[in-house]
């Protein structure tokens, strides 16, 4: 992707010769217009009764149904993604709008006694008016609709600025939400940092996926302004794999986790702890995964690995591994696009950047700990919080270890990726700021509460 500030021209990472557009920036100008819109647009919205939001959120999820070959052809041409991945994300994209299409008949607000005479006293819940959506590339239809959806349930208007890198898949979902939606609930805004920045400025309540250091600036200028914001940032995940675990599984789950959709997920794996005797086994078990893994063309439905989204996310990898000791190299793979081969590294120094930095392509670390605890104590050394895998028949470890981990998620045999979305979802520390994504904890997101005396 090539960006002035006025366009940006979306290629296919797989072949960058095949562009998919030149897209207009919306301007910062014209996202405050995008928000004036959405704010007259917004008590109508509110107003206009569960029944018709309901109706609107079901019909989206129909449409996104109805294209969804379409939208997946497109997920792997804009943003690489392998053709397996894609068709499940669109399918949870439908189910988050399925989802989210009951949510305006759900109680707003709870009935109390008084606590002396006859008054009654109620919560409600109320929207906060627009909600300003900054969404990354690498979940194109599945972020921006699990965002999007609870906030329009509940009776926001919505402004969305998504990556530049996934602009054709956010037009196409867009012309399905404008079709569904009254005119100005639903506005997209193209563009990079200066339309992010715009919308930061003006909406009333902010969701943003994406880096750490971007979201930190987002997060404060969001709170300067005294607006709701919530923040799901860059990860830097562990595998922990204790010696009684089913190591050809726990070593199958870790190499999807480290080399799935080429790394580029927050919830990767790039560090595997193993705890004494499991060493050996998990070395052997994750090299084999890794040399054996899928790599290759997006379209192809066997494919696991494809490119990575760019030539500079590229040279941010080969800079990461450059002069690592590699225990393990998976197959290379020779297309014209952004493709590397997923690497399993060991010994690496102390201090080293992969030791503290997310590098969002298909690489991991291997070490060892000595027990559980130094294991937990590794895997919680880092600023990061997102998730954890741990690898354990012993029921007692892992409950053990959910309580001393310190990252916002913890799956216990399975991998380190995989969203549930009816779950709120969202990372500790660095990973995350403000409340949960997802489930119920986006309705409460999305709406503040009132307190009402009905005295007699
Ligand atoms: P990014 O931070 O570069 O961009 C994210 C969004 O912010 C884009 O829409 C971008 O245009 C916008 N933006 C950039 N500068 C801005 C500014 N100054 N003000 C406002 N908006 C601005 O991230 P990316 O490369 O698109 O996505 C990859 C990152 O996202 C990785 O770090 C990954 O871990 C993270 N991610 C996190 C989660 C999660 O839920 N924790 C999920 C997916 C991706």
């Amino acid at each position: 992707m090539t960006t002035s500030s006025t366009s940006f021209v979306s290629r296919n990472p797989a072949d960058p010769s095949d562009v998919l557009g030149e897209f207009p920036a919306a301007g910062a100008p014209a996202v405050a217009a995008a928000v004036e819109r959405a704010r007259a647009a917004q008590p109508g919205w509110a107003a206009s009764g569960a029944a018709a939001r309901s109706s609107a959120l079901t019909a989206v999820a129909a449409a996104v149904e109805a294209a969804a070959g379409e939208l997946a052809a497109l997920a792997v041409r804009e943003v690489g993604k392998p053709i397996a991945e894609a068709r499940a994300e669109v399918a949870r994209t439908a189910a988050i709008w399925r989802y989210y299409a009951q949510a305006p008949y759900e109680p707003t607000g709870t009935v109390h006694e008084a606590a002396a005479g006859s008054g009654l006293l109620l919560t409600r819940r109320r929207p906060h008016g627009v909600a300003g959506l900054i969404t990354p590339w690498n979940f194109p239809l599945a972020i921006p609709s699990w965002k999007a959806a609870p906030a329009l349930a509940m009776g926001n208007t919505v402004v969305l600025k998504p990556a530049p890198e996934a602009t054709a898949c956010a037009r196409r979902l867009a012309e399905i939400l404008t079709d569904a939606l009254p005119d100005g609930v639903f506005t997209l805004a193209p563009g990079g940092a200066d339309e992010g920045g715009a919308l930061v400025a003006t909406a009333d309540v902010v969701s943003f996926t994406g880096s750490t250091i971007v979201g930190d600036a987002v997060v404060r200028a969001a709170t300067a302004r005294g607006v709701p914001v919530q923040a799901e940032m860059g990860g830097l995940n562990a595998a922990i794999v204790l010696p009684d675990a089913d190591i050809e599984q726990a070593a199958a789950h870790i190499a999807a986790a480290i080399a799935g959709y080429a790394g580029q997920k927050c919830t990767a794996t790039s560090r595997v702890i193993a705890v004494g005797a499991a060493r050996d086994p998990l070395r052997e078990a994750l090299a084999e995964a890794l040399r054996t893994l899928a790599v290759g063309d997006p379209a192809d439905p066997a494919t696991v690995c494809g490119p990575l989204i760019s030539e500079q996310a590229r040279d941010r990898f080969e800079r990461a591994r450059d002069g690592l000791y590699a225990v393990a190299s998976g197959p290379s793979f020779a297309g014209p696009g952004w493709y590397t081969a997923p690497t399993l590294v060991e010994k690496v120094p102390e201090g080293h950047r992969l030791l503290s930095e997310e590098v969002f392509g298909p690489i991991a670390v291997l070490s060892s700990a000595r027990d559980t605890a130094e294991a937990v104590r590794m895997a919680n050394s880092v600023a990061q919080g997102l998730v954890t895998s741990v690898h354990t028949a012993d029921l007692d470890v892992a409950l053990h270890a959910l309580d001393r981990l310190d990252t916002g998620m913890i799956r216990v045999n399975a991998p380190s990726t995989g969203v549930d979305f009816h779950l709120p979802f969202g990372g500790a520390k660095a990973s995350g700021h403000g409340p949960r994504e997802q489930g119920r904890a986006a309705l409460e997101f999305y709406t503040s509460s009132r307190t009402y005396t009905l005295a007699p």
